[in-house]
């Protein structure tokens, strides 16, 4: 089963996050910190006239953003922590690395290449 991604301009919404039930409220606090983070950092670097560098931290801050807000509705849908490419659990190493990915080690090689 595959989860359609939210994109960064879904806000996250009082109603949203109202309706999410959430066994581990630490890591949502955490994940709902680094989303705030990254939607500052996305503000910051708008603008037409960036530079290749920071046109390439834009899009990473972009990608980031949509993994944390995927990885939030994956903990409100309580399917946190399984990849949304093979439907494996992902490795608690790299949950706690990357408490934001979507993907286990391998998908995420896969989709790298
Ligand atoms: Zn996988």
């Amino acid at each position: 089963m595959t989860t359609t991604p939210l994109t960064p301009q879904t806000p996250l919404t009082p109603q949203i996050l109202d309706t999410r039930s959430t066994p581990d409220t630490d890591l949502f606090r955490h994940l709902t910190d680094l989303e705030e983070t990254r939607s500052r950092q996305l503000q910051a670097l708008s603008g037409a006239d960036l530079d290749a560098v920071r046109s390439a931290r834009r899009a990473r801050a972009q990608r980031d953003l949509q993994d944390v807000r995927t990885a939030l509705a994956r903990l409100g849908e309580g399917r946190y922590g399984i990849c949304t490419g093979c439907d494996r659990p992902i490795s608690a190493q790299r949950l706690e690395l990357r408490c934001w990915t979507t993907t286990c080690v391998d998908c995420a090689d896969r989709a790298a290449r």
